[in-house]
């Protein structure tokens, strides 16, 4: 089964790119008698990638780093009923 199309790295002519019966990828070119084979996944996804097939797995973008929203600090805000906000009424009253 005709899966794509890639060039020769013997002879550089653009040679159909087949499936085997296990599923792996082949092409035999017909111009100088050589054939590329597949045995394994890593081979198989090599071969198609040449053929700019990217049904096999394709890798996702890498998505840029989600930043999260800053969220106010609730520490920041001041607790009037704190340490911090009745020193502020004793200063503010004894002002
Ligand atoms: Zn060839």
């Amino acid at each position: 089964m005709k899966i794509g199309q890639i060039k020769c790295p013997c002879c550089g002519n653009v040679q159909p790119l087949t499936e085997q019966a296990n599923g792996l990828a082949i092409m035999s070119c017909n111009w100088c008698n050589v054939k590329v084979q597949a045995y394994g996944k890593d081979a198989d996804t090599a071969l198609r990638r040449m053929a700019g097939i990217s049904q096999v797995k394709q890798e996702p973008e890498k998505a840029p780093e989600v930043v999260p929203e800053k969220k106010p600090n609730p520490a920041g805000v001041r607790d009037e009923g704190g340490i911090f906000g009745r020193l502020n009424n004793l200063l503010s009253e004894a002002a």
